[in-house]
């Protein structure tokens, strides 16, 4: 039985390009400075996000970390979204190893943080306080991409408040293609950007943090001290570089299969869907409570993976799925409801 998995698209497997890549790379001692391959991927990723610099770090968890690490110092705090990546998923890395704490906001239909907000919550010059010192913003958020006006308001925000910036952009190309613009000018706005390399552009492992030269050096101490610092780590780069420079149009790919997805079950009884939240990759489906805990079991049985932690749950489209096995997951759907209706 063919698997489609649609947990995440973390689960993609390399391409055989990838794989002929990796097994074929000139590489050297990273830590030294010395492996051209990482090296080239540093400069393309620097390249694409217009920033200064790039570090190729194991994780998006641990390019977050560094990140914060290096905006902040101890009894400093940054500002996030309740259910940031950053904040929520990375087991609270930055208070546990940075002494930083994290102010969660709660994020906006849209997947923005209200400024208003965000103004209301930065503390005031006070001993009683943590300093607030970094904005961190994730695109996409849920599936959805920040209009572009709305990180250039933000941008402005933090300036005038004195804040840095940085933007979790593991999907900031799936958000760039939304938009239909250049990532540079999402990236412009931030000073560090984080990307993965290992979720919709399918390289194995890995993910960059972007910005200035002089932070960059900053984030390379970090990342030292976090035991990321990895040697002949040409071999996972050489996937990352096809990553950045084969990989990001496709991505285009799966938006049309969410949307087929999200098309073709919006048009089942029970499957209630809101069509303004499939932007990219992402679907999100609530189903009518007397079926909805035995759709992921069914699924399962019929070779389909949906992950079980989010509800509505999520299905997310990515390299390795294609338009025949969307349409494979709504007849199985169909066949879900029929078989259900039939026991009632
Ligand atoms: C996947 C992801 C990350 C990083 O995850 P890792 O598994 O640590 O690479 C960071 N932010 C967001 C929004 C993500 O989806």
């Amino acid at each position: 039985m063919k698997k489609i998995d649609l947990r995440s698209d973390t689960v993609t497997l390399p391409s055989s390009r990838m794989r002929a890549a990796l097994a074929t790379a000139e590489v050297g001692d990273d830590v030294y400075g010395e492996d051209p391959t990482v090296n080239k991927l540093e400069s393309i990723a620097a390249e694409k996000m217009d920033k200064e610099a790039a570090l190729f770090v194991s994780s998006g968890t641990q390019s977050n970390l560094i990140a914060v690490l290096t905006h902040c110092q101890r009894g400093d705090e940054y500002i996030a979204g309740q259910t940031a990546h950053n904040y929520k998923y990375e087991a609270g890395g930055a208070a546990v190893l940075g002494g930083v704490q994290p102010q969660p906001i709660d994020y906006e239909p849209d997947g923005t943080l209200n400024l208003d907000k965000v103004a209301s919550y930065i503390k005031r010059d006070d001993f009683h306080f943590a300093k607030t010192r970094l904005l961190c913003l994730e695109n996409t958020q849920g599936g959805k991409a920040l209009p572009l006006k709305y990180i250039e308001e933000a941008d402005v925000f933090a300036k005038k408040h004195g804040l840095a910036t940085h933007l979790d952009g593991a999907r900031i190309f799936n958000a760039a293609i939304k938009l239909k613009i250049d990532a540079r000018k999402i990236a412009q706005h931030f000073d560090s950007v984080s990307i993965c390399l290992s979720k919709g552009l399918a390289a194995p492992v890995g993910s960059l943090l972007c910005g200035k030269t002089e932070f960059i050096k900053r984030a390379r101490r970090w990342r030292k001290m976090l035991g990321g610092g990895m040697r002949q780590a040409g071999i996972i780069a050489a996937a990352g570089i096809i990553a950045l420079t084969e990989m990001v149009e496709r991505l285009e790919e799966d938006h049309l299969n969410a949307q087929r997805l999200a098309q073709g079950f919006s048009m089942i009884r029970g499957f209630h869907l809101d069509m303004r939240l499939v932007q990219t990759n992402m679907v999100f489906v609530a189903l009518d409570q007397n079926i909805k805990n035995y759709f992921v079991p069914y699924m399962a049985e019929k070779g389909i993976l949906i992950g079980s932690g989010h509800y509505p749950f999520r299905l997310v489209t990515h390299y390795g799925i294609s338009a025949a096995d969307i349409d494979f997951v709504i007849e199985t759907a169909e066949k879900f409801i029929k078989a259900d209706m039939s026991h009632s």
